[in-house]
């Protein structure tokens, strides 16, 4: 592992000159790393201590829009400021990027000092303090798919995003000769995140035509949060230093398979696997049963935190891989929720709903709730599906439109008992903007169909 890794190792390197910038930055709603460059010298002197930004940053959109209705920020209290305090322990260098440290920080009140309860991070660790109180240690991993394309995002967007080329010309699932050509890209990620701290396990071909997957191991909850966001900044960076473009859109093309990002998900008491109990079905703990039942009942509250988009719904297609229903299954692919490590320590659910635009924080905070109040209640898992789910009638549905996973957050009585009546406003605020911005445009689509033919 490249160095540093820690605040004194930081200010010795700073020092001698091999580290000249630190990036300090938060992650934002939509998952971003947002933040600044400081010169090292300056960090390691004062800046540690903390920085500030616009609050308007935790109440904005993808093209940094100024919505109105949220309680929190606006034009209404003129947009102060938020304190950004740097976690000493997430420092990190950056090795694609010469001379580069980075550190996470907690988005806190200018005032009071307090976490702002909408702050992703803080969202997180709200919900693995509760797990705590239970005794319980989540862990997590959550796998990375995106596609890569032969231009440049700035070629792509000077060109209105048409004409988009994958990097290949064929499905490179689990290919290894298609993937070797896309090494000159591939294995920089792999390299410079490892060197940077995180436990990379391995990149894959997916199943279309350029389209790639990162799986880091699985972590304690907030660092998979952290590796999450940090390795899909970089990967979009490294891509772009290579000339290329990385996107994590979930659904670029309506006939090409989507991206997803599925969470493996499994508890831990005193170091022991707590969803492991060999007498049992599947070697399936009765916590496992009552955290999976948890999950499956309240999918359709916290479905909007794993497809945050209008876009993510079009990811939801039957015979692709992503899910359509919210049941469990063994060792199935085209349920939600899928059994891994049947009988084994390493037993554990996938949920398979969460797209490549998920927020890693929200999306792991969203699920430890739900599988907290599954195991409170002590809710029944109902018995495995079997088969193809996508042609079960009897299996729910997955809320199919931004539209209805909205409604179902806004009245998520669930979900504002564990994340709070102001999370589960200012998210809903989002998720209606998001919808009301779509609802202004007139498609490409609705222009064809109807320019000559109504
Ligand atoms: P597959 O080959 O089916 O994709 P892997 O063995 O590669 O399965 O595991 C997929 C992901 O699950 C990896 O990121 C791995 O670190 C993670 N994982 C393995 N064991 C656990 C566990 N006990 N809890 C949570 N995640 C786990």
């Amino acid at each position: 592992m490249t160095k540093p890794h820690d605040f004194e190792t930081l200010r010795t390197m700073v020092a001698s000159g091999e580290i000249d910038t630190v990036l300090v930055c938060f992650v934002d709603m939509q998952g971003r790393l947002m933040g600044k460059r400081f010169h090292a010298v300056n960090f390691v002197e004062t800046s540690f201590k903390e920085t500030h930004c616009c609050n308007y940053l935790l109440a904005t959109d993808l093209e940094m829009a100024t919505p109105s209705g949220y309680a929190s920020t606006g034009w209404q209290s003129g947009y102060g400021d938020y304190v950004m305090a740097p976690d000493l322990t997430t420092i990190r260098p950056l090795p694609w990027l010469e001379g580069t440290a980075m550190v996470l920080c907690d988005v806190l009140d200018h005032h009071t000092h307090e976490p702002i309860p909408h702050s992703p991070r803080a969202i997180l660790k709200k919900q693995i303090k509760r797990l705590e109180a239970h005794g319980l240690e989540a862990k997590m991993a959550t796998e990375l798919e995106f596609f890569l394309f032969t231009k440049t995002l700035d070629e792509i967007r000077k060109d209105d995003f048409r004409n988009l080329e994958p990097i290949s010309g064929y499905n490179q699932d689990y290919h290894i000769f298609q993937t070797t050509k896309e090494e000159g890209v591939m294995r920089p990620i792999r390299n410079h995140l490892f060197a940077a701290g995180l436990p990379i396990e391995n990149t894959k071909g997916e199943a279309e035509a350029g389209q790639e997957e990162l799986n880091i191991r699985y972590s304690p909850a907030l660092d998979c949060a952290d590796y999450h966001s940090i390795a899909k900044h970089a990967i979009k960076e490294i891509a772009w230093q290579h000339g290329h473009a990385a996107t994590f859109l979930p659904k670029w093309h309506k006939d090409r398979v989507g991206s997803s990002s599925h969470v493996h998900q499994s508890l831990w008491k005193n170091g022991e696997a707590a969803f492991f109990d060999k007498s049992q079905p599947h070697g399936m703990s009765k916590l496992m049963g009552h955290y999976m039942a948890g999950l499956i009942k309240y999918a359709p509250d916290y479905v909007y935190f794993l497809a945050p988009y209008v876009n993510s719904y079009k990811r939801f297609a039957k015979g692709t891989f992503a899910p359509t229903k919210t049941v469990w299954s063994v060792d199935n692919r085209t349920a939600g929720f899928r059994l891994c490590g049947e009988n084994t320590k390493g037993v554990r659910v996938e949920c398979r709903i969460g797209g490549s635009d998920l927020n890693p924080y929200l999306a792991q905070a969203a699920m430890l709730a739900a599988g907290i109040k599954g195991i409170e209640d002590v809710l029944a898992l109902p018995p495995a599906t079997t088969g193809d789910v996508y042609v079960d009638a009897q299996a729910a549905d997955i809320p199919q439109t931004l539209r209805a996973a909205t409604i179902t957050l806004r009245n998520s009585a669930f979900l504002r008992e564990a994340m709070g009546d102001d999370v589960v406003n200012h998210y809903t605020r989002a998720a209606e903007w998001e919808q009301e911005e779509f609802d202004r445009v007139v498609t490409d689509w609705e222009i064809a169909r109807g320019f000559e033919r109504a």
